[in-house]
């Protein structure tokens, strides 16, 4: 019987438009409460990075919640210890301090650079340079620095002392900095913006800048980082380091953790009383984070985002040539990737029609249809889902 979702959507809060209620997950694809199967190439917002039927991983979960689920942030646990290893290991960086979702790591990142600079300064105003175009999460500190006009203004005053520099143009970041600047944040990759990756360019003008001025280098790889654009780290294509990296979505695989990590320098900032979490990286979450990370080396899925990265990138080119009335361009990178829909073709139609044929994609701003699949996936499941598109399109 299927569920009833019109009475199911009364009582929540009507901030998403629903459709679809799935039950089961089994290798790259969903199942609906009617039984239908998706082919899914949004693995829960860039999340489900391996897929559904990961025994180990799923093992390594159940094995967990045997010993002991959570114990405060009071005490040393050895799922955190361990997990702080692989991840100073993968971002190269020193200091970790885990969280529940992606904005909350941008919260803390923003308060390791504020205090950084008080302690520099205590009459420091923090300001802090963001990018338009950018998203950051929708707490009220990541709501201020997302680059968006109608996620912020609703829920105005918010952190104070933001301004918004363009994405990929170091003069417009230049101009805003003063002696008070604190922080420069961006996502390595913009994800909700639209899919643009930094140029080379830009991502090492920034970290000169901040060099320059001791200002801490904030990169939002939420959404990026964990593989997806064929490096562990995206900003590692560049041979650049941020002061603070942000990692969340596939960090976890499904249980909600995220990260903020920052370098000796600005870790250091940082003493007891100044941040926390009830939560923060219990023993089941960084659990999860051992045995993704230990999966991701094994399995080098790395090595296989790239593979696979490739032969979608072609495909993607097919589409973009045979139906250039109905798409624009092709957007992002690795398995990061978008089509920018010509105006008069609607994302949410195409997304729609997307889900009837059983496959599940996702839009980012403006007019892109956005493809974030399981790293997993193979080159059938691309044909698979080129197959759809072209149909919808079509
Ligand atoms: C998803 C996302 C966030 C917010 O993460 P949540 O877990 O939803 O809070 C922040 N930054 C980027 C780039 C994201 O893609």
């Amino acid at each position: 019987m299927a569920i009833d979702l019109v009475k199911a959507d009364e009582h929540f809060i009507h901030v998403y438009n629903r459709s679809v209620c799935f039950v089961k997950g089994e290798d790259v694809y969903l199942y609906d409460d009617a039984g239908k199967r998706y082919l899914d190439f949004t693995a829960g917002i860039a999340v489900n990075a391996l897929g559904y039927s990961n025994e180990e991983f799923k093992n390594a979960l159940k094995d967990q919640i045997d010993k002991i689920i959570h114990t405060s942030n009071l005490y040393f646990s050895e799922p955190a210890i361990k997990a702080t290893e692989y991840i100073t290991k993968a971002t190269g960086l020193s200091k970790v301090f885990f969280t529940n979702s992606g904005a909350e790591a941008i919260e803390g990142a923003l308060k390791v650079a504020r205090k950084y600079a008080y302690n520099k300064n205590p009459e420091s105003k923090g300001e802090i340079i963001a990018m338009n175009h950018s998203f950051h999460g929708r707490t009220m500190g990541a709501v201020a620095v997302t680059g968006t006009e109608h996620y912020r203004t609703p829920f105005e005053p918010l952190v104070g002392g933001v301004k918004f520099a363009d994405y990929n143009d170091l003069d417009s970041v230049k101009a805003l900095v003063t002696p008070d600047t604190c922080a420069i944040i961006l996502e390595t990759v913009q994800g909700e913006g639209g899919l643009t990756p930094a140029t080379e360019e830009f991502i090492k003008g920034v970290r000169a800048l901040c060099d320059e001025n001791d200002i801490c280098m904030i990169l939002d790889e939420i959404q990026c980082g964990m593989g997806r654009t064929g490096y562990l780290y995206a900003y590692q294509r560049y041979g650049i380091k941020p002061d603070v990296v942000t990692t969340a979505k596939a960090l976890g695989c499904g249980v909600p953790v995220g990260a903020f990590v920052a370098n000796e320098k600005y870790g250091k900032a940082m003493v007891p009383g100044d941040h926390g979490s009830t939560y923060g990286g219990n023993p089941l979450a960084t659990a999860a984070v051992c045995k993704v990370y230990e999966i991701f080396e094994k399995d080098h899925i790395v090595e296989h985002v790239n593979e696979v990265a490739a032969y979608l990138d072609s495909a993607l080119k097919g589409i973009v040539e045979r139906h250039s009335d109905k798409v624009k361009g092709l957007r992002g990178v690795g398995l990061m990737r978008g089509l920018a829909l010509a105006d008069d073709v609607a994302v949410g139609d195409v997304i729609a029609a997307c889900l009837k044929e059983g496959l599940v994609v996702v839009s980012a701003g403006g007019n892109v249809l956005r493809m974030v699949p399981p790293l997993v996936i193979e080159k059938e499941h691309v044909d698979e889902a080129v197959k759809v598109i072209e149909k919808v399109l079509g």
